[in-house]
């Protein structure tokens, strides 16, 4: 980072949250109105708590809540708060560099937006239990659909003594997640944690996966110390006073920031048709060289995908977990076509009643 824009003292202070130049350009506008940038690091209710070159407020969302769920703050979010007032006033969401959003459930087709602007989605899968693949790609999908990179930590070496096992298992993880970084960790022996610290120092991250995949206990190294812990640490607010506050958003002693929200535990999949394709990325490779452009690998002449099969170059199980996935999908984006569909049908009625009702105002006066 150039000194231009650490000797500001907002860009020295929120440099080890992920503060850098982009931001400093993208904020400029509102630094020029006297706000104070700062990183959202939990959200409860209409209110949420940002760390600020002045050093940890509580500021109010009530400025910026909009309509759209997935335009609410969440923890990761830069925003621009007033530098004082009480209540203090979240004024701008800067705009997202990456987002991860699940579905709320599944009747009610809505997102619900988890973490901003997180650039490393770990995808930990424990070595330990049998490998699902398919598992591992839903994640996959689901990362490179936040815009953040993906990396799968395959966690519990230790639990995989025997060296030819263990990178029979990475070669499967890896044939099954291309562009994506795998590596090996054991947090009761402390292998591989170099390459994960190193990693989480590059920007922000959260840890996905199962429960029971190693998730807390990679935090916990992370961290270096007990997370529950950190995140009850004493701050000193706007005001000079300490405060007892739980961090979704912690900063990493090795560089790098984690997120680590309740909700982030266990997302499921939502509208990731672009996260799909580059899941399988392969799959649209090979797609290229069909003789039919809209070929559905099912039963086509000239299908080079499944020609691959034939050739042993691309296994079934790919292609079928491709096409489950992008099943999934399908549902997934006419729900929430069902969904706009009804609320432009609610507006539609909306607007009839109020052209009817003025409608009878004029006949009123006229009568
Ligand atoms: P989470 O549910 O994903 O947060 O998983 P946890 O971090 O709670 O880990 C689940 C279990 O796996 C715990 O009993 C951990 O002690 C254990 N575990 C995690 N990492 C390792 C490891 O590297 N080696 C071994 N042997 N056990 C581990
Ligand atoms: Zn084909």
């Amino acid at each position: 980072m150039p000194l231009s824009s650490l000797s500001t003292p907002s860009a020295s202070a929120l440099a080890p949250y992920g503060w850098d130049d982009a931001w400093t350009d993208t904020f400029a506008p509102h630094a020029a109105d006297g706000l104070l940038p700062g990183r959202v690091i939990r959200v409860d209710r209409g209110q949420c708590d940002v760390v600020t070159a002045e050093g940890l407020v509580r500021a109010d969302t009530a400025f910026v809540t909009p309509h759209d769920p997935l335009r609410v703050v969440c923890t990761g979010d830069w925003v621009a708060v007033e530098p004082g007032g009480s209540p203090r006033y979240v004024r701008t969401v800067l705009p997202r560099r990456t987002a991860f959003v699940r579905s709320t459930s599944s009747k009610r087709s809505e997102g619900q937006i988890l973490a901003a602007n997180v650039d490393h989605a770990v995808v930990a899968v424990s070595l330990a239990a049998e490998l699902d693949l398919a598992r591992v790609e839903r994640f996959l999908a689901l990362a490179w659909e936040s815009g953040a990179q993906p990396v799968v930590v395959l966690t519990k070496a230790d639990l995989v003594p025997d060296a030819a096992t263990r990178a029979h298992l990475v070669q499967d993880v890896e044939t099954s997640a291309p562009g994506v970084p795998v590596i090996t960790v054991s947090a009761h022996d402390g292998d591989g944690l170099d390459v994960l610290t190193a990693v989480a120092a590059g920007g922000t991250s959260v840890l996905l996966g199962q429960s029971g995949a190693g998730k807390s206990t990679l935090a916990n190294a992370l961290l270096g110390e007990d997370v529950m812990d950190v995140r009850a640490i004493r701050d000193v607010d706007g005001k000079g006073r300490h405060t007892t506050t739980t961090r979704n958003l912690l900063v990493l002693p090795g560089g790098g920031v984690l997120i680590d929200t309740p909700g982030l535990r266990g997302v499921g999949l939502w509208d990731a048709t672009g996260g799909v394709g580059q899941v399988f990325a392969e799959i649209q490779e090979l797609a290229g060289g069909c003789r039919f452009q809209d070929c559905s690998h099912e039963r086509e002449p000239g299908c080079a995908v499944l020609e691959a099969i034939d050739d042993g170059v691309l296994p079934q199980r790919r292609l079928d977990s491709y096409r489950k996935l992008q099943r999934e999908n399908l549902r997934m984006v006419a729900q929430k076509d069902a969904r706009l569909r009804a609320e432009i049908r609610k507006q539609w009625k909306r607007k009839d009643a109020e052209a009817r009702e003025a409608m009878e105002v004029k006949r009123g006066r006229w009568a």
